[in-house]
């Protein structure tokens, strides 16, 4: 397989895992099946590489899982299926960090830039000797990293954005994004979290039990729980397990 396929092979893999648990849970509503942090991890780590040219550490190292290859530089890479907050043992010299999109086998761009910048903002937490670092400011700074100061990725990625997403590099669906977005107002666009910190984790492309109704996908941000929602209820659904 070149890279290109393989890259190609594992997005296939996360969706059909994604399916897979998605599928268990349905039957199993009372325990949680989510990818866990280091699958998640390692998937992301596999992506970046390829999407940024980073060759990766043979040996995992603490502080940083690889270096660009045109440069050097070295890079602390992180991946979250969640939009609250990553965490962080060291502060690395480059850092990336990237949301895991498991309905779509793609990552979101949501941090690239020096470790500097952001490490004013990570908080210590001494009962798990780790850092966490919120993903809303992590979105914020990322925004004043000059160019220069970013890893340039060799295929285009797409920026990761609570409730509106912008894309980089692909004008024509950049486009027809904002037509949608237009169109369906933001509380369809997968990410939006609503004031019940239910999170959209996407279309399910699957008939809803009201009128005219698509299903999507909703994650309880408090518990994890997982369940369907019409379009019209995205935006005021409760988590179903917390609020019982
Ligand atoms: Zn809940």
């Amino acid at each position: 397989m070149t890279e290109d396929q393989k890259i190609e092979f594992l997005s296939e893999k996360i969706k059909e895992i994604e399916k897979i648990t998605q599928e268990i849970g349905a039957v199993f509503p009372e325990k949680s099946f989510k990818l866990d942090g280091i699958l998640i991890g390692n998937i992301v780590e596999v992506m970046v590489s390829h999407a940024y040219g980073i060759r990766l550490y043979k040996q995992s190292k603490k502080t940083h899982d690889g270096e660009v290859v045109s440069d050097g530089r070295k890079v602390q890479i992180k991946g979250t299926q969640k939009v609250d907050s990553i965490v962080i043992r060291e502060k690395p010299d480059y850092l990336i960090v990237e949301y895991l999109d498991k309905k779509r086998g793609c990552i979101c761009e949501i941090y690239n830039g020096p470790g500097n910048y952001v490490w004013e903002y990570a908080s210590y937490v001494p009962s798990m000797n780790f850092y966490t670092l919120r993903v809303s400011k992590l979105l914020e700074i990322d925004k004043t990293v000059p160019a220069n100061e970013k890893i340039e990725a060799v295929v285009p990625i797409e920026k990761f954005c609570k409730g509106e997403i912008e894309f980089q590099g692909i004008q024509k669906e950049e486009t027809s994004f904002k037509k949608q977005l237009n169109k369906k107002g933001k509380t369809l666009i997968t990410g939006y979290v609503n004031r019940n910190n239910q999170e959209n984790l996407g279309c399910l492309n699957k008939p809803g039990n009201h009128n005219n109704q698509v299903l999507y996908a909703m994650r309880c941000n408090n518990c994890g729980f997982e369940y369907e929602a019409n379009g019209c209820d995205v935006a005021i659904r409760k988590c179903p397990r917390c609020s019982k």
